[in-house]
């Protein structure tokens, strides 16, 4: 039995809000105490997992399993996700007089996008906790991500996405055997009618937060950049933000780094960048001061479908990233993505997602603004690959 144990050091679950502990091995939800989303804690003693490791650990996010929650090697369910490579991208650099401009592009992971980290996890962690059915409100990329984890674990798949949402989510899906039902509306309207699917609780719920392990496949991407970047961060990251896993994950992982020694204390931690579509801005809205919080935000759909959550969970998280890491938050709209995506395209022959266009438009903003300076090492996450975006896309490249 011992020689099957990896060496994940997951000790428990806590609420994000009072700390209160929750059992890891059954399965969890938001936690009782205050309806807030439960966090992996590790036991994370300096030196014990040690970086100089790494180097002889497996090409994907799973060289991390130390500090990742599944505990028995067989219940790992990869597809070959993460470890993405950061590229610079210097011709665009070059034309807009920025020193250090790199991307992480997470459009090469397993089904087209980053939600394959998150799904990967809360899938195989759904296997280790004997889940047998799966069900997920998406935009898109994340119905697609737990569909084919699923096929490949054996569970069962339902995915609630909006109708509007492009074709090639919804076929591929489709192919990967998953119960697909369409919605009219946003996420959130996906989310009250994965609900009244699951009274009985016979799914286990996979949506954003509302589950402790997507966040924890999200953190890897904090990882990597740390080490993919020899242990110096750049000095700000750019993330289209939906439901803020990813935001909320670097963070994480940057704290968890400290503590094992992998970072030294006094490192400065990149400026943390929430982007969003003006057409779905509540967490930009919030930030600003335009409201107090996004409970009754009303978002309208976008070109980049990710964007779209009206009413996320993990606000108060979010938020709090901002804040401690001096970062900030800003809104595109959908003729900037689509300029955001040409130049991508145009300069560095990258096919980015509409989130990808944002992050890259919002940048020139920021360097226009003077919030970013011209000597700083800005890294761009690029969440998704274009190729299922077609519809969205289709006769909008701006050309020169
Ligand atoms: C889901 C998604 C996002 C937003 O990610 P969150 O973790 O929900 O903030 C951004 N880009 C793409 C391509 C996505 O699929
Ligand atoms: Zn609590």
């Amino acid at each position: 039995m011992s020689l099957t144990i990896t060496s994940s050091r997951l000790t428990d679950l806590h609420c994000s809000r009072c700390g209160s502990i929750y059992n890891p091995l059954i399965r969890q939800t938001l936690s009782d105490c205050c309806q807030a989303p439960l966090l992996c804690q590790y036991v994370l003693e300096p030196g014990s997992v040690r970086k100089e490791d790494l180097l002889t650990r497996a090409k994907s996010l799973w060289r991390y399993e130390a500090l990742l929650p599944v505990i028995q090697p067989e219940n790992q369910i990869s597809l070959g996700e993460g470890y993405t490579p950061i590229l610079s991208l210097k011709r665009l650099a070059d034309h807009n007089d920025l020193r250090h401009l790199s991307v992480k592009d997470e459009g090469l992971n397993p089904t087209g996008s980053f939600k394959a980290r998150g799904l990967c996890m809360a899938i195989s962690k759904a296997k280790e906790n004997g889940e047998q059915a799966c069900i997920i409100p998406t935009a898109g990329n994340a119905g697609v991500a737990m569909a084919a984890y699923c096929a490949r674990a054996g569970l069962e798949a339902v995915v609630v996405m909006p109708r509007h949402t492009p074709d090639a989510f919804k076929e591929e899906c489709i192919g990967y055997n998953a119960q697909l039902i369409e919605v009219d509306g946003l996420i959130n309207d996906c989310a009250a009618k994965v609900q009244a699917l699951n009274q009985n609780g016979t799914y286990f719920d996979v949506s954003t937060l509302k589950e402790p392990y997507r966040l924890e496949g999200k953190k890897t991407m904090g990882f990597e950049i740390a080490e993919q970047l020899n242990w110096q961060l750049p000095d700000v990251i750019m993330y289209p933000t939906g439901g803020g896993t990813g935001l909320i994950g670097i963070w994480k992982a940057f704290h968890e780094m400290k503590a094992l020694g992998w970072l030294s204390k006094q490192q400065p931690l990149p400026r943390m960048v929430a982007v969003q579509a003006e057409n779905c801005a509540p967490i930009v809205d919030t930030y600003l001061g335009k409201q107090a919080n996004s409970k009754y935000y009303v978002g309208k759909p976008t070109l980049a479908n990710g964007l779209a959550v009206p009413r996320p969970i993990g606000e108060p998280l979010m938020l709090n990233v901002l804040r401690e890491s001096n970062g900030t938050a800003i809104a595109v709209s959908e003729n900037e993505m689509l300029e955001g995506l040409s130049e991508l395209a145009r300069y560095e022959g990258i096919f980015a997602a509409p989130e990808g266009g944002a992050i890259w438009v919002a940048t020139k903003k920021l360097l226009r603004q003077g919030w970013i300076q011209p000597h700083e090492h800005v890294l761009l996450l690029n969440t998704g690959s274009g190729q299922k975006y077609l519809d969205n896309i289709k006769g909008k490249w701006h050309r020169k």
